[in-house]
């Protein structure tokens, strides 16, 4: 069973590997869109039906093959686009909401290190977010440190706009990668020892049910005063949960309230090819605004950097500096999301580039602070 490409059909179920299009279509019985007709509704929300029966009255948003690259995905506004504020802790760790999850997929390929999944949970609308929160997720079991008590709150980056991955309001995206503890002596995997919380997601089945809390955060939200502006978004890893979400409702979605037509620039820093995250996604936005989308990549263990050191991501800012400097003095904004390791060597190479073009790093960081433009999620 495999998870149909987005540029395809978005589906909110799996259908058999391997099987072509119009057999894949044939495996619904869609109850209000004609398959056979090629200018099908970019998106439509069905109930479905297949074969097996097994995904009886499940939701579907499909999107046209042909249509895939030019009309953005119809969302009915939800009250959240009126608000002036973005929701905060609605659920609490002492009383946390009980979400059903509707499905995990491990999306890195053989040869990436580590595992990285999608994981679609369903709130039913009633955990309502915005682009660039988390969700607090409390794995089921006891807290090792506190005997009866519940384990503590794991934050996670939402990776999925308001309207999350089925359009509807009603479901939100984790990017979650999996900890798994080598013993540094023998190298070996020590089960005892992997994280709790992310290996509970990763091993979760559509249908369990989930305790979040949220939404929190308001660091990295995506500002949209100035529907024009540049934003440069740093990440390594699952660090791109969020700008996912960002570049979904900039160049995926039709937001009446938010037209996009400034300039997104996504660096992101990974393994190899097969650790990429949402690559076919960013590409297609590459394909289609060419204009309003950037994307540059740093394989660290395919890529060389220009002292034949590994290529990681600031080896890429270094390249581009004084492209990134420039937007950043027009008032780009500039967001940093990922592991805590990668911001000494950012910051580095900021302050080096800063440096031999006779300006003074920390006077500018400053200002960049001062004005908002400086957003740093790591962890
Ligand atoms: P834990 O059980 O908390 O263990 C932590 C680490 O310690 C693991 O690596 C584990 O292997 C190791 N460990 C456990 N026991 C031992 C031991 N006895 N000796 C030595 N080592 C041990 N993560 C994501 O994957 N995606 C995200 O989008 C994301 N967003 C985040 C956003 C924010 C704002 C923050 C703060 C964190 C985010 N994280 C994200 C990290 C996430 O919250 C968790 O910290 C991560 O998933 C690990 O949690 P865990 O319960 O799996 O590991």
């Amino acid at each position: 069973m495999s998870h149909l490409a987005l540029s395809q059909v978005s589906l909110a179920a799996t259908v058999p590997a391997g099987s072509d299009l119009s057999l894949r279509r044939s495996v619904f019985k869609a109850q209000s869109v004609n398959f056979s007709d090629k200018s099908w509704a970019p998106v439509s929300t069905l109930d479905l039906k297949t074969k097996s029966g097994r995904l009886r009255n499940k939701r579907i948003v499909c999107m046209s093959v042909q249509q895939a690259s030019a009309p953005k995905v119809a969302v009915s506004p939800l009250e959240l686009e009126n608000a002036t504020e973005p929701p905060l802790n609605i659920y609490k760790p002492k009383e946390p909401y009980t979400a059903t999850i509707l499905s995990v997929e491990r999306i890195v390929g053989p040869r990436a290190p580590g595992e990285t999944c999608h994981i679609v949970i369903d709130h039913g609308a009633n955990v309502p977010y915005w682009e660039g929160q988390s969700y607090g997720v409390i794995p089921p079991g006891e807290n090792p440190k506190k005997p009866g008590a519940p384990h503590n709150v794991r934050l996670y980056s939402i990776a999925s706009t308001r309207y999350g991955d089925y359009f509807d309001g009603k479901t939100t995206s984790l990017c979650v990668r999996r900890a798994v503890y080598y013993d540094p002596e023998t190298g070996k995997e020590d089960p005892s020892k992997n994280g709790v919380c992310s290996n509970y997601l990763c091993n979760s089945k559509p249908g369990d049910k989930i305790k979040i809390t949220g939404p929190a955060g308001k660091i990295m939200l995506l500002p949209e005063d100035n529907p024009n502006a540049t934003h440069i978004m740093i990440a390594t890893g699952t660090g791109v949960a969020p700008y996912r979400g960002y570049l979904r409702r900039m160049f995926m979605e039709a937001v009446p309230t938010f037209k996009f037509g400034g300039l997104a620039w996504l660096f992101l820093g990974v393994a190899n090819t097969d650790s990429l995250l949402y690559d076919e996604e960013f590409r297609k936005y590459l394909k289609d605004y060419p204009d309003n989308f950037r994307y540059d990549i740093a394989l660290s263990r395919e890529q060389k950097n220009k002292r034949g050191g590994k290529m990681y991501v600031q080896d890429k800012i270094e390249e581009y500096s004084d492209e990134i400097f420039k937007l950043l003095d027009r008032g780009a904004h500039i967001y940093f999301c990922g592991l805590k390791g990668m911001m000494p060597g950012i910051q580095e190479t900021l302050k080096r580039v800063a440096e031999e073009r006779g300006e003074s790093w920390e006077e500018k960081l400053s200002q960049l602070k001062k004005n908002k433009q400086w957003h740093v999620e790591v962890y």
